[in-house]
């Protein structure tokens, strides 16, 4: 299909990508796919390989996709083998700066959200979505005061384990989005700035820095799991009006 490429701009043939990267998704059979856009978990066990659109040229799908080999290297091979250790109450994976790349897995967190900012299912990130972009071609510096991930590895077996797929939240009063993908879920705060809860936010900028990653070891369920484990009881309800 000929169109107007969402990252370069320019008009090519567009190769249908995935809005949560292929490589990410769990090869278990009865998985979850979703993506939220606004009120409710859109849940779609019927979609094998999770949601594709033509959004990107085959060059651009490439120059994302080298974020999205280096997040499947990171969560799969480096977190899992990672030393262990307990932080502010937490038992963690305790990640050094030799052991990863900062740049390539910031990218991949805020690749993503761009991402399901371009698809149809109309995650709104307003502003965020020029400055993510302006990110991601270097337009703008990271920083580290946007795009906060907060990595969870879940420790408890679950169904909800395997959903791949983005809802969005709230974190300390701030607009933030929940990426789950297998084993993983991640919580993606959009602006740390002017928080209700300064402390917490500033002991989870040491969780995810230049010197070090720290992912929290989750061992009960989070109320992402409850709600996708609730789904049709959440589907009747409306998520609150967040402002950014
Ligand atoms: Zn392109």
């Amino acid at each position: 299909m000929l169109g107007i490429c969402k990252f370069c701009g320019e008009e090519k043939q567009l190769v249908q990508s995935h809005i949560i990267p292929k490589c990410l998704h769990a090869t278990n059979q009865g998985r979850m796919v979703g993506i939220n856009a606004t009120t409710k978990f859109d849940m779609n066990p019927n979609a094998q390989n999770g949601y594709k659109e033509c959004l990107l040229c085959a060059d651009c799908d490439n120059k994302l996709g080298v974020f999205d080999n280096y997040a499947k290297k990171f969560f799969y091979d480096i977190i899992p083998n990672a030393s262990t250790d307990i932080s502010d109450g937490f038992n963690i994976y305790n990640i050094q700066s030799d052991k990863f790349d900062y740049e390539k897995l910031y990218k991949f967190f805020v690749s993503v959200l761009w991402r399901c900012g371009i698809s149809s299912k109309r995650v709104d990130l307003k502003k965020y979505q020029q400055i993510a972009f302006d990110i991601l071609t270097d337009k703008v510096q990271i920083q580290p005061d946007l795009f906060l991930p907060i990595i969870c590895k879940k420790e408890v077996e679950h169904p909800s384990n395997y959903a791949t797929g983005m809802s969005p939240g709230r974190f300390a009063g701030k607009y933030a989005y929940c990426l789950k993908i297998p084993g993983y879920e991640i919580t993606i705060v959009v602006n740390t700035k002017d928080s209700n809860d300064p402390k917490s936010i500033d002991m989870y900028k040491t969780y995810f820095c230049k010197n070090c990653i720290k992912v929290i070891k989750m061992d009960m369920l989070s109320t992402v799991d409850k709600l996708l484990s609730h789904k049709v009881e959440l589907n009747k309800k409306t998520m609150p009006n967040l402002k950014y």
